[in-house]
């Protein structure tokens, strides 16, 4: 099953693949963007279209 992955360098912490995917997959940890739950992705790719930055790619 796939599975994002920020590129931390690309990455503005803005929140949009928070906001965007259904799983609930990503959250904020001191104030920085990160992949909570993995296992929970179904690969619908919505978090890899929606970033602004294109930080995001599924594996
Ligand atoms: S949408 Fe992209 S730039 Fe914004 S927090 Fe998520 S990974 Fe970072
Ligand atoms: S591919 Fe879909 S389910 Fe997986 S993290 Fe991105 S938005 Fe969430």
């Amino acid at each position: 099953m796939s599975k994002p992955v920020i590129n931390k360098e690309k990455c503005t912490n803005c929140g949009m693949c928070i906001l965007v995917c259904p799983q609930n997959v990503f959250g904020k940890e001191n104030g920085s963007v990160v992949v909570k739950k993995p296992d929970e992705c179904i690969g619908c790719g919505a978090c890899e279209m929606q970033c602004p930055e294109q930080a995001i790619k599924l594996e």
